[in-house]
């Protein structure tokens, strides 16, 4: 590691906010050479990294996400922690945007100098936004964060992604019937860890309603956790009502499933099933880059379409070159 970039570990360990995001743009960098130091950054950093707490927060656009991160973050620099705010969103590579790009979000939290909010990192796949945010939440525990929040979308694979890589999943939900509905069928209540139903404050009433839908409905779930009955809150982000009683319940989230183990096993199993993915995600592109694979593949492909060869065979011949 050459000087600048121990000054940038330097930097990042020592809480300044500057090399904090250059060490990210590096992680986001596509750059070979650039990986390679990102690579020995994080090395450097791993050590430091594991003591804040990792909160997933995933809702429908509308729902309140940002007015929430918000009304959260700075009541946690009132109580003197500090809070990092990411996001995954990989339609911003297609729109050029991102959930956090537009600068008007989250205002008054950006003013603060115990926050920090990035950006979603622009690629192309899901998997290379979600390796990155993952890197780059190390980063910022390595900063001393206290609490790190990654957005993400209500659509697709991402709130998978994030569930994957944060110690508590949270779905934001709107109080209408219903809506509780479209999160069971799409399988994302099954991720949550905590529910909560925003924008209580319009219909006080309809988010009671809407609270017992969903409780009704998680009875139908498997829970995650023996130990911990996934709650529902009602909650104004805009009045700023509830945003403690959402603290308190994280606080206690990590002190039960602190004491039962099972937070600690879920971090092993996120970094392993980490590792898998970035070892498939790499064998794949080795194979799909090797140059007799490349050429061979398109006839191949052809040959099982017109059922001259089974799928098998032509898989096992394909695969044969990456050993030649
Ligand atoms: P996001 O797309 O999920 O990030 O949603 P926003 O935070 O941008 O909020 C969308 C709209 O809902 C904005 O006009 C907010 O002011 C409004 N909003 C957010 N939270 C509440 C709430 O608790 N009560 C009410 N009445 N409006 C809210």
């Amino acid at each position: 590691m050459d000087a600048a970039d121990r000054a940038l570990v330097d930097g990042v360990l020592a809480h300044q906010l500057r090399p904090l995001a250059k060490a990210i743009t590096l992680i986001e960098s596509q750059h070979e050479d650039h990986r390679a130091r990102a690579r020995a950054l994080l090395e450097a950093l791993l050590p430091h990294t594991g003591t804040a707490i990792r909160i997933g927060i995933s809702g429908v656009p509308g729902v309140g996400k940002s007015t929430f991160i918000e009304a959260f973050g700075l009541y946690l620099i009132e109580q003197g922690l500090r809070v990092a705010v990411l996001a995954v969103d990989p339609s911003s590579s297609l729109s050029g945007g991102s959930i956090l790009g537009d600068k008007t979000r989250m205002e008054l939290l950006s003013r603060e100098p115990a926050a920090f909010i990035r950006p979603s990192p622009s690629s192309c796949s899901l998997g290379g936004v979600a390796e990155k945010t993952r890197e780059a939440m190390l980063v910022c525990e390595a900063s001393g964060f206290d609490v790190i929040v990654i957005e993400t979308v209500g659509v697709g694979q991402s709130e998978t992604a994030v569930a994957g890589m944060t110690d508590l999943f949270c779905l934001l939900q709107l109080p209408n019937a219903g809506d509780e509905l479209q999160a069971i069928k799409k399988g994302v209540m099954e991720l949550a860890d905590l529910i909560v139903i925003n924008k209580a404050d319009i219909d006080p009433a309809a988010a009671q309603r809407a609270r017992s839908h969903i409780k009704t409905a998680l009875h139908m779930l498997r829970p995650m956790s023996p130990n911990w009955p996934v709650p529902v809150l009602t909650l104004s982000a805009l009045k700023k009502d509830g945003i403690v009683e959402f603290w308190d319940t994280v606080k206690r989230y990590r002190d039960t499933l602190t004491a039962s183990g099972e937070l600690a096993a879920r971090r092993k199993h996120q970094a392993a099933t980490w590792m898998w993915e970035l070892i498939d995600a790499s064998l794949k592109h080795r194979f799909r880059e090797h140059p007799r694979v490349r050429a061979e593949l398109p006839g191949f492909a052809a040959s099982v379409e017109e059922g001259r060869t089974t799928p098998s065979a032509a898989a096992r011949e394909l695969l044969n070159f990456l050993n030649g």
